[in-house]
């Protein structure tokens, strides 16, 4: 079993610097398994510990884990230039923590978006060399002709990249396909749909490797995902 002092355990879940969290402990704001304490460097067990702060409870992690269902209009930044950050979903101590986001969507993008705190799982799913599955949804502006769904599923050639973009295409409708890519190359889905004649009209991604995105997930809210599921 685990202990450690709970002013140092608040610290780790990111809720304020260590003297900040001692503070808290001796203003009585915190509670650890419904019991208050008012003592900063008390020995607590971390596992299956919950700990509330000024009357919200949060399970205690050693990382954080996160499927969010980003919305459109806001960018995946901790400094967004237009929109408001995806960041700004979250409670303050996740970002504390240092969580990211595993990957990015362009601000008119909706769906699953992963982020973590654990840096090795945001390089695993990120990475372009682990060749992870996404599987977007995309409504196209111009009807999508029998041509152009062919040729996406032939090696695409994008301007200005050497390196041909391959993808998995299936129709879904008159103005509608599914795509699934296994790298993530800057707009890549937007410039696969341009390099073949058409263009995006709506993107919206529903997996990423094995992760889905929660179908009773609102837009703009967020579960905790195993990482189990990255392996
Ligand atoms: N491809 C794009 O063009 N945009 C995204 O947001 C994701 C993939």
């Amino acid at each position: 079993m685990t202990t450690q002092a709970l002013e140092r355990i608040l610290q780790s879940q990111g809720f304020g610097s260590r003297k900040e969290c001692r503070s808290m402990v001796r203003a009585g704001r915190v509670l650890i398994n419904g019991r208050s304490v008012a003592e900063p460097f008390e020995e607590v067990a971390t596992e299956g510990l919950s700990i509330s702060v000024d009357g919200k409870t949060w399970p205690w992690r050693e990382q954080l884990y996160l499927a969010m269902h980003k919305p459109v209009d806001f960018e995946c930044s901790h400094k967004p230039s237009h929109y408001k950050s995806v960041f700004s979903l979250l409670p303050a101590h996740f970002i504390t923590r240092g969580v990211q986001c595993v990957g990015r969507l362009d601000a008119d993008t909706s769906g699953l978006l992963l982020l973590s705190d654990d840096g090795q799982f945001v390089h695993s799913l990120s990475s372009p060399k682990r060749s992870v599955e996404k599987v977007y949804e995309i409504e196209t502006a111009e009807t999508l002709t029998d041509a152009q769904l062919a040729a996406l599923n032939a090696p695409v050639v994008l301007r200005e990249d050497p390196e041909p973009a391959l993808g998995v295409a299936r129709r879904t409708g008159e103005k509608s396909l599914e795509l699934i890519i296994d790298e993530g190359r800057y707009h890549q889905v937007k410039r696969m749909l341009g390099a073949v004649g058409n263009r995006v009209a709506r993107l919206h991604r529903t997996r990423v490797g094995q992760f889905l995105l929660p179908a009773d997930l609102t837009r703009g809210g967020w579960v905790e995902v195993s990482p189990s599921m990255a392996q």
